[in-house]
């Protein structure tokens, strides 16, 4: 008898992002802007200090002050996670049973359908209006009609970069039983977080992420904000030490910084906002062939006649964006990464004329 893989990872592959040696990157929404020096020495500081034979705080108390204190929250309903990748995976096996219904927006992330196939959830796939803005009723009728136990959409928007509205959110947290995750990775740039009305809902987490407006992907770390009694239960679900000393020094730093980290999101803003109104001159040129949906996020989402064709010739002059069908999204970057971009798309108008 020979081993055999079970029928839910037999046909799984490696996460694999786009490869190779090109000059600008555009297609990960990560941050532009890398530590300071002064933020560098801050950083080499809390690490030199960490006491490496022994294993890191299970509940991160300190980075979770410093994230409470940054975003105004109570510290009692932080739980720190390793990206909150870990957290959404910690989550979906935690809160659902076998067979469990789970609603996901399309589109959205991805992560939330590979984690809840894992979790052998039941995914229910919504679809969002063709402008892909949200209709909420609608949301909160498929919500309770299918029994779903568990609903979960970023807001801003991962690849849309839309926003839905505060009170659009707050009625479906209140019209629903389903546990609601709303992943607030993007909120930074935005207005519309429920952060500080969090505690009021017993069905609500939020989630947070370092890998964004923080600049800080490379240190894998994320945040659930709940109340007392979900995040009682994060923290008892996850694995002990799941965020390891390193990442939380690095990040108490980081967090314990408000001024370098509000400088960064306003630096990010500026450039989001010139890519955005440079790419609307675009449009403006060429309304057949370009429509900009959204920028709410730190990216751009807009609509093309020949994505394809712009994708390649982009990767032709190393230049990387993300391609979703006949959508694309461009991260916002330096200056004359922006400016590169307006470029060759320029070019590629021209030629095609
Ligand atoms: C980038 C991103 C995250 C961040 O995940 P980490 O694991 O914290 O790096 C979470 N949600 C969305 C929608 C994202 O785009």
């Amino acid at each position: 008898m020979a081993y055999e893989l079970n029928k839910k990872i037999r046909d799984m592959t490696p996460y694999e992002p786009i490869n190779g040696d090109y000059k600008i990157r555009l297609d990960a929404n990560e941050s532009f802007i890398t530590p300071s020096e002064e933020m560098r020495s801050k950083i080499e500081k809390a690490v030199m200090e960490i006491s490496f034979n022994r294993y890191p705080d299970p509940t991160a108390t300190e980075l979770c002050s410093a994230f409470a204190d940054y975003y105004s929250v109570k510290p009692e309903l932080v739980t720190a996670g390793n990206g909150s990748d870990e957290l959404i995976s910690v989550i979906m096996t935690s809160f659902l049973e076998k067979g469990d219904k789970i609603a996901t927006l399309v589109p959205d992330f991805s992560m939330y359908a590979f984690y809840a196939e894992l979790a052998e959830g039941e995914i229910l796939k919504l679809s969002k209006n063709p402008d892909l803005s949200i209709d909420v009723d609608k949301v909160i009728s498929d919500v309770k009609s299918n029994n779903i136990k568990l609903i979960i959409f970023s807001n801003p928007c991962n690849p849309t970069s839309t926003v839905m509205k505060k009170d659009d959110v707050r009625k479906l947290i209140e019209s629903v039983d389903a546990l609601v995750v709303l992943d607030e990775a993007y909120m930074d740039f935005s207005t519309e977080s429920l952060l500080s009305e969090v505690e009021r809902y017993d069905n609500l987490i939020i989630l947070r992420t370092c890998s964004k407006a923080v600049g800080m992907a490379a240190i894998r770390l994320g945040f659930a904000i709940a109340n007392v009694t979900l995040t009682n239960v994060l923290k008892a679900v996850k694995s002990p030490y799941n965020v390891n000393s390193v990442t939380q020094a690095i990040g108490k730093a980081i967090l314990s910084d408000k001024d370098y980290l509000k400088a960064g999101i306003k630096r990010i803003n500026a450039s989001r906002d010139e890519l955005y109104n440079d790419l609307k001159l675009i449009e403006k040129e060429n309304p057949d062939e370009i429509k900009i949906i959204s920028a709410e996020a730190n990216f751009v989402y807009l609509k093309a006649q020949k994505t394809v064709q712009i994708f390649e010739y982009l990767m032709e002059n190393s230049v990387v964006v993300r391609c979703f069908g006949e959508y694309l999204r461009i991260t916002a970057g330096r200056n004359y990464e922006n400016a590169e971009v307006i470029r060759l798309l320029k070019k590629f108008f021209k030629e095609q004329k």
